[in-house]
């Protein structure tokens, strides 16, 4: 059997707690406290899972912060580098820097005013201030781990 479909064995049987459903992409679902998985078939794909598995772990929910979405993606990666070192998967630091990179790019973006460009602070969960104009923005909804499938401009 190949490593990877170990492993998820191995985790189910570990984390009872957490249900394991095959699914399109690697999400964590606070509500249905459920780990859905890609496909098993690249070199990342065990990072992946011990990436999600870190979230469910850590009780990574909803927020209101962006900044604290951008702690929470950090604080998993720390959590899955110790659980692949206990289950014998690396996981690559350019891989991590690369998932966390995108975050910092989409915190950039939304926080710079959409009139003048300066920097802008969050005031209410979907709604930014300028510091230098006081122009109000909104800003979409995202959830844990969900820009990973947007392609991000860098
Ligand atoms: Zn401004
Ligand atoms: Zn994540």
């Amino acid at each position: 059997m190949p490593p990877i479909v170990l492993l998820v064995a191995k985790l189910k049987k570990d984390f009872p707690a957490i249900q394991f459903k095959a699914g399109d992409d690697f999400l964590w679902s606070p509500s249905e406290r459920t780990l859905y998985y890609g496909p098993l078939d690249n070199s990342d794909s065990a990072a992946l899972i011990l990436h999600e598995l870190s979230h469910g772990l850590l009780g990574h929910n909803d927020y209101r912060h962006d900044i604290t979405l951008v702690n929470m993606e950090r604080s998993a990666w720390n959590r899955a580098l110790e659980l692949g070192s206990e289950y014998g998967f690396t996981i690559s630091e350019q891989m991590i820097e690369d998932h966390l990179d995108t975050y910092r790019d989409w915190l950039h973006a939304r926080s710079t005013c959409t009139n003048c460009a300066a920097n802008g602070h969050q005031i209410r969960q979907f709604t930014y201030q300028c510091l230098a104009c006081n122009h109000k923005w909104r800003v979409n909804e995202a959830r844990i781990c969900e820009l990973r499938r947007y392609d991000l401009a860098k």
